[in-house]
């Protein structure tokens, strides 16, 4: 990240204009409603400048630069249409360490100026970081129309509704769920709507309400993050995500999703990497209780799907001894995931009738899976956690009567746009693998469909890629 994003406040603060075009009106458009004083110094200046002069709302100076206009100022935007009049005041101001904007010339600028969609006092600022004015105006065109022209109002209700509760209720988590409650349910449908007297009741009662019931209890959410891309969340999942006091995560879930959290909700990593240290799965059972005991809304996130070699059954049942409340939302599996990613559909009419989850590992007592079911054809075998055991799974399956011919693949980083699929046969795999370096996490897949891949390819393969560049010129055009 390039930027900082900040919101400033200039009431009262020294705002240095140079320049008197068509964009330095647009800034000090906005700047004028900041309660800054506003320094216009140009030669020349048109009529609008002298109207707004006049009305007091700001100082003109009708001349050229010179540097001590820049005596006092906390913000400096420069606009002259000479570039390099623009980037000596630009360094004059970088001098004295006040941040300045060149209109048009990123390099030369300290800040940039977002575009912006105002529900004043909401403001949702967007950039590119220069990267693509286009692409920020869509963006802005599609807020626009998402967020209702009312929210600046709303926004001015819950700062008053926000005193009240200050006095009412116990604490901040209290008043965060009596918050979300009111955005999220019909108290702000109904102001949005324009029944202010509906909503001020509904928020009344809820206050009421919070008020005088027992303190809410804790609860944990154990969520499956899917496994790579956020898109593949379910909604349950972001709401979960959303609404967490603090995120208990394994290693394996991505960052991507981890963006879709609450900001303010404490993230632990309780990661485990395949064998090595990390958190003990006793202690990450202990700090689940002790937050839901502080009546926190703990999110237990874990890649793919909970009960698929994660041992949220384990962590469930600890829960339950400590009688904490739980629930849990379901996540896309690796192999599904991996599977429908790679073009590999993992039953099929002609080749697999069954498909069977295994781990890799061999369990705590060192049980090995039933190797005679898993070398049968028509069956799809996905492994988990296999890459390391690769040279193992491939010699007790041929020792079971597989035929090294079997289409075998691995699906690496699957769903993301590092994903990496590599398909031969039982016979070849191992040594394909070992060339080929595939990156963790991966899966491997043995069974006739996997032979399926190359025709039903479609994710990352770039095939598509000109066909779509084509219809989407002649949509453009
Ligand atoms: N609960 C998870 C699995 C945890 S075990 C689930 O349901 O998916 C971890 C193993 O899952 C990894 O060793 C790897 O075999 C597999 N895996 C998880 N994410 C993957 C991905 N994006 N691509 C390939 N394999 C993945």
């Amino acid at each position: 990240m390039n930027y900082f994003p900040v919101f400033f406040d200039l009431t009262g603060q020294k705002v240095l204009v140079v320049g008197a075009g068509e964009v330095a009106l647009r800034k000090i458009v906005l700047l004028e409603r900041t309660g800054a004083i506003i320094t216009v110094v140009a030669p020349q200046i048109a009529p609008e400048f002298m109207q707004r002069a006049a009305c007091g709302s700001l100082n003109l100076a009708i001349r050229e630069f010179v540097p001590s206009d820049l005596d006092d100022s906390r913000l400096v935007i420069v606009a002259t249409s000479h570039r390099a009049v623009n980037r000596w005041i630009a360094k004059l101001s970088e001098a004295r360490a006040i941040p300045v904007n060149v209109v048009d010339d990123r390099e030369a600028s300290r800040f940039i100026v977002p575009a912006i969609i105002d529900r004043d006092p909401v403001l949702v600022a967007i950039s590119t970081g220069g990267a693509s004015p286009v692409l920020a105006r869509r963006l802005r065109e599609r807020l626009e129309t998402l967020i209702p022209k009312r929210f600046g109002d709303l926004a001015l209700w819950l700062r008053e509704l926000r005193k009240a509760t200050l006095e009412r209720l116990r604490d901040t988590q209290e008043r965060r769920r009596f918050f979300e409650a009111i955005v999220d349910g019909p108290a702000s449908r109904r102001f949005i709507a324009g029944d202010l007297r509906g909503a001020r009741s509904i928020a009344q009662q809820l206050l009421a309400l919070t008020a005088s019931a027992p303190r809410a209890a804790g609860e944990v959410t154990l969520v499956g993050a899917g496994p790579g891309d956020p898109e593949l969340l379910t909604l349950k999942a972001l709401r979960a995500l959303q609404d967490a006091d603090i995120i208990l995560h394994d290693r394996l879930v991505s960052r991507d999703v981890l963006d879709l959290a609450r900001r303010d909700a404490a993230r632990i990593c309780v990661g485990k990497s395949a064998g090595g240290a990390g958190t003990t799965q006793r202690e990450i059972n202990d700090l689940l209780i002790s937050h839901a005991r502080l009546g926190r809304r703990v999110v237990r996130l874990k890649g793919g799907d909970p009960f698929i070699f994660g041992r949220g059954g384990e962590e469930l049942e600890a829960l339950a001894r400590a009688e904490i409340n739980f629930s849990v939302v379901p996540g896309i599996t690796a192999a599904a995931g991996c599977a429908a990613y790679a073009g590999i559909p993992l039953t099929h009419r002609d080749y697999a009738h069954s498909v069977s989850f295994v781990t890799g590992h061999a369990d705590s007592q060192g049980k090995e899976p039933d190797w005679r079911a898993l070398a049968k054809p028509g069956a799809t075998a996905v492994f988990y956690m296999g890459l390391a055991r690769l040279e193992h799974i491939v010699e007790r399956l041929l020792a079971h009567g597989a035929s090294p011919a079997r289409p075998a693949g691995i699906i690496a980083q699957g769903t993301t746009a590092q994903q990496r699929v590599i398909t031969a046969t039982i016979g070849t795999i191992g040594t394909l693998a070992s060339s080929a370096k595939v990156g963790s996490p991966a899966l491997l897949v043995v069974g006739d469909v996997v032979a399926l891949h190359s025709t039903l390819a479609w994710f990352n393969t770039g095939a598509a890629s000109e066909a779509d560049a084509a219809a989407d010129l002649s949509r453009a055009g």
